[in-house]
């Protein structure tokens, strides 16, 4: 097996650098055994030199031509780092769009409890212009006498929902023995929350070629998120969304603590598009609006909310669920935050 590499320097050409002089420099870490990993920002172009520190100081970069500075990267993450791509990554699934001007309204039910639920929640929620669908097939439950999800019976029915709206379909994946049969239907793979640090999980991440939706742990560090996104990244997707859905505090009349705080600061950390999940922080529908306000507000680049047609009557996390009679009010005012952001529903 090849010894794990990292990238360890960042080159960063002159803003005149021409493209045979980004490819003599990149053709010498090539020859040194090294992987470049070439960004051309509105700026700068950005070399990442990914190979053994000690062989890449044998190369004498900094006088190359065209090459204005040499770095070392001194970040524990890397690849998702804002240092080695300075423009923000915009994460496309069926034509939908979320990062840099696009602001992403992702909806739908917490769980996939049966047809008609599901496809009324979808038809709402596109009528509002929705740029995704969310909703759990497979659910990660506190309690196991909780109900656990309708498994591949709603695997199917967003499919359905897909075909009758065109929204793309974001959905947890639980399980590497489930890799397969979510990646068929979820344009999005999310992971949990109480997956972030399931290592080998994000790791099979890493090769699909499908954009992943990574939520902060409960109790994650700012920095612990980035390197479980390091962790898809280093396998080659670079295609994820991280997303802030609370954090234990001591505080106990929000369900989590909304940490917007680490969404300025992921903002500057990272290239990646920084979403947050107001419902699952609030646990209450009557702050899942204001807290969605702060976020458009705060930078975020999209939100993701959970919509129902009969909040009582759901089978998961009813109290926080938005009435889905009521979304198309919701995201009428989050678009009109997002826009003085200069953002516009992607
Ligand atoms: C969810 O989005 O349905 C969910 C379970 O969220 P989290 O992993 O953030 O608890
Ligand atoms: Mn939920």
């Amino acid at each position: 097996m090849a010894a794990p590499i990292s990238p360890e320097l960042m080159i960063v050409m002159s803003p005149g650098a021409t493209q045979d002089q980004t490819e003599h420099v990149v053709a010498r870490l090539e020859e040194a055994g090294a992987e470049a990993r070439v960004s051309r920002g509105r700026e700068a172009t950005v070399i990442g030199a990914i190979g053994e520190r000690e062989l890449l100081a044998t190369i004498p970069l900094a006088g190359f031509p065209g090459v204005e500075q040499v770095l070392p990267i001194v970040k524990p993450y890397k690849l998702v780092s804002r240092e080695i791509a300075p423009d923000p990554t915009v994460i496309e699934a069926r034509g939908r769009l979320i990062g840099d001007q696009w602001f992403g309204l992702i909806a739908g039910p917490c769980t996939v409890e049966g047809r008609e639920q599901t496809l009324d929640t979808a038809q709402a929620v596109a009528s509002a212009g929705a740029t995704m669908l969310r909703g759990g097939a497979f659910k990660p439950r506190t309690s196991p006498y909780s109900f656990q999800g309708l498994g591949q019976e709603a695997l199917r029915i967003l499919s359905e929902a897909r075909e009758e709206t065109g929204l793309p379909i974001v959905t947890e994946l639980l399980d590497p023995r489930h890799v397969e049969a979510v990646v068929e239907v979820a344009d999005v793979v999310q992971i949990g929350a109480r997956n972030m640090q399931n290592f080998m999980l994000l790791a099979e991440l890493g090769r699909i070629d499908k954009p992943v939706l990574l939520k902060r742990g409960p109790s994650a560090s700012v920095e612990e998120l980035l390197m479980a996104a390091e962790y898809v990244a280093k396998e080659g997707n670079e295609q994820i969304i991280l997303c802030e859905r609370g954090i234990k505090t001591f505080e106990r009349t929000t369900r989590y603590t909304l940490d917007l705080g680490s969404v300025a600061v992921l903002k500057i950390e990272t290239h990646l598009p920084v979403i947050v999940d107001p419902s699952h922080a609030a646990g209450r529908r009557d702050l899942v609006l204001p807290l969605a306000r702060a976020a458009a507000a705060v930078g975020a680049d999209g939100i993701i909310v959970e919509v129902h047609p009969q909040p009582e009557d759901a089978l998961c996390d009813g109290p926080q669920q938005i009435r889905a009679s009521e979304f198309g009010e919701f995201a009428r005012e989050i678009s009109a935050i997002a826009s003085l952001m200069g953002r516009h529903i992607g």
